[in-house]
């Protein structure tokens, strides 16, 4: 391998550029500025990119750069940095190399010795976790889940001990689907958020069990249309096991008046247990008498 270097050339440096998932306003000004600057912008879909950019007023030239692009392509732009040309690589939506093209072209520069740097902005995991309210201190980010149940079941099982908050994309003809293995895998009662349409106009947090969910999404077709985070509370061991003896008679007596919905939630007021856990632990006894 040459080192470029030894040319006496200064090498370019190849920008990695965030953009909005929705909102213009998103678009962060060092970005624009960036954008202006350099040589040539490589673009996931440079049709799609061209709305962006005119409306910045932004007239660089772009070229196509996608995860598909033969090794020819990545090296034609590695080419341009080591002459001295600086690069933006942009996506469709957010920050490139999230679930998005960039991967080959930031590791081949990195082991030529060109500088990486980054222009951060959206990034729709990081927005919807900011605001889910579920833990953001550890979570696990696993882009999208499988398109088959088999293959989907495998990584939620993976999944299903670990303590992090759990975050996938998703598309609005696979949530159903994903929802419905979520709750073979992990139960109806894990706590989730699916975050639709962040910083557009119908962005909405759907929060709730996995099995109040569903039934959100199937109340309301609307709530299926659009970009789409799901996530996942982690595994919490002492909350989902801790049901002594005690807590299961006394949910076993409100059983037999009441159903297990009501019941679960009023054996939660009176030991402090997780209502979730209750009525989890409820249906895993119904079998054996509890309605
Ligand atoms: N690179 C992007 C980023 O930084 O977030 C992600 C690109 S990935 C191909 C597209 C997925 O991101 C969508 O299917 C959806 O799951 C998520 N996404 C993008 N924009 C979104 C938005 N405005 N609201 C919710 N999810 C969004």
């Amino acid at each position: 391998m040459s080192d470029p270097t030894d040319s006496g050339t200064l090498l370019g440096t190849l920008y990695i550029v965030a953009t909005p998932i929705g909102n213009l306003g998103d678009m962060v000004p060092r970005a624009i500025d960036i954008l202006h600057k350099v040589s040539v912008i490589a673009a996931e879909d440079t049709r799609h990119s061209a709305k962006l950019l005119q409306h910045f007023g932004i007239q660089t030239k772009t070229m196509a750069y996608h995860d598909h692009s033969d090794d020819a392509r990545v090296q034609a732009i590695i080419d341009r940095l080591v002459r001295g040309d600086s690069i933006a690589l942009i996506s469709d939506a957010g920050t490139p190399l999230i679930s998005d093209p960039g991967y080959r072209l930031v590791h081949a520069a990195r082991q030529q010795g060109i500088r990486v740097e980054p222009i951060p902005g959206a990034c729709a995991l990081v927005a919807a976790l900011s605001a889910s309210g579920l833990p953001s201190n550890r979570f696990c980010f696993e882009g999208f889940l499988p398109a088959k149940n088999a293959a989907r079941e495998q990584v939620l099982q993976s999944l299903m001990s670990d303590p992090r908050t759990l975050i996938f994309y998703e598309s609005p003809h696979r949530i159903e689907a994903s929802l419905q293995s979520v709750m073979t895998v992990l139960g109806g009662q894990r706590e989730i958020v699916v975050a639709r349409e962040i910083t557009k106009t119908f962005e909405t947090f759907l929060a709730g069990t996995v099995a109040e969910v569903i039934q959100m999404l199937a109340s309301d077709p609307n709530q299926k249309r659009g970009e789409m985070v799901l996530m996942i509370r982690g595994f919490e061991e002492v909350k989902e096991k801790a049901i002594d003896a005690d807590a299961e008679r006394l949910l076993g007596l409100l059983c037999e008046e009441l159903p297990l919905k009501k019941a679960a939630a009023l054996a939660a007021k009176i030991t402090g247990l997780k209502k979730n856990a209750l009525y989890q632990y409820g249906l895993e006894m119904s079998g054996k008498g509890a309605r």
